[in-house]
């Protein structure tokens, strides 16, 4: 469902941009409200979140979808964990819907679904990687990476029951606005994929801004 918000970027407490192919980790408290702001149109977010007192608890697909008894995400849709409990609710969106079926891109994915010589291209999980490599402060490993939210992608189910990677839906200014119902880690990583049109074949930049409430 398309809905504007009427938060003023101004007033955030805090704003970065993340270029494509890089990554963002970072805490948002309870109450906090985070934008990813699709800056050029046609890009991938695909992020991960976690319980800050409890990275075990994280984000997950499955609670959240039959929970809300739909597969795409957009306004009032509420992000669950593996705990059943609500992380996060999403409360503007002005692209429309979110995949959270498709996954994040991976060398072993572009490989098997793209050419033997794609398997060195830069991938989401290789920036998540990065990401708990260079920041031990957030307690996450490995294992810690499980299935995610690709904001802006358009990922239709066909009609016999396949998942399709199509031409995206969003485009420049658009964005999805959700509030952190408990203290939170969010773990971004701003699509570099090349060989499927979900960033448009050209990934760009999103902006993440944050309210204190
Ligand atoms: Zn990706």
């Amino acid at each position: 469902m398309l809905k504007t918000s009427d938060r003023l970027p101004e007033q955030a407490s805090f704003r970065t941009v993340v270029d494509s192919g890089d990554y963002y980790i970072g805490r948002l408290s309870k109450g906090q409200t985070l934008r990813i702001l699709d800056l050029e149109g046609n890009q991938a977010a695909d992020t991960l979140f976690y319980n800050a007192d409890n990275p075990a608890e994280r984000y997950s697909m499955t609670d959240t979808l039959s929970a809300q008894g739909q597969i795409y995400l957009t306004t009032g849709s509420r992000l669950m964990s593996n705990e059943q409990r609500v992380m996060l609710e999403i409360v503007a969106d002005t692209c429309g819907r979110h995949d959270t079926l498709g996954g994040a891109c991976a060398t072993e994915s572009n490989t098997v679904r793209y050419d033997l010589e794609k398997r060195c291209m830069h991938a989401c999980r290789d920036s998540w990687m990065l990401a708990i490599g260079e920041h031990p402060e957030y307690g996450l490993t490995k294992r810690d990476i499980g299935h995610n939210i690709n904001f802006f992608m358009n990922v239709p189910v066909t009609s016999d029951g396949g998942l399709s990677f199509a031409d995206g839906i969003s485009a420049p200014g658009k964005y999805v606005e959700m509030t952190a119902c408990m203290d939170l880690i969010v773990l971004l990583s701003n699509c570099p994929q090349l060989n499927n049109p979900c960033n448009g074949y050209n990934p760009t930049p999103v902006e993440l801004l944050v309210w204190n409430n």
